[in-house]
């Protein structure tokens, strides 16, 4: 996965397109990221007991990593991210568009 936790993505596919967001979740072996504002969805709870009413619960759902695009926080674009690696070897993300580091 490229995204990870805490980025700002752009949606540039589906309902919410245009929109932005940040990251709170990631499921890397489903390839789908959790957005906080996006893909908004509703889940009726039956009620336990008779009496009781049903309550609806207000969730994000995720989508596909491929639905978004990181937004830079060093140049503020939304660019395509690469990968370089750091004097001890350790990889790390890069904006490709202004070549900054933004891990
Ligand atoms: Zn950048």
């Amino acid at each position: 996965m490229k995204i990870k936790k805490n980025d700002t993505v752009k949606i540039i596919k589906g309902k919410d397109k245009g929109k932005t967001g940040k990251v709170t979740q990631v499921f890397p072996n489903l390839g789908k990221i959790v957005i906080d504002g996006i893909n908004k969805k509703f889940k009726n709870l039956k009620p336990r007991k008779q009496g009781e009413k049903g309550q609806r619960i207000e969730f994000f759902a995720p989508v596909p990593e491929s639905n978004v695009q990181m937004i830079c926080k060093r140049c503020g674009r939304t660019a395509r991210i690469g990968y370089k690696f750091s004097e001890n070897k350790e990889k790390y993300r890069i904006c490709k568009k202004c070549n900054e580091s933004i891990d």
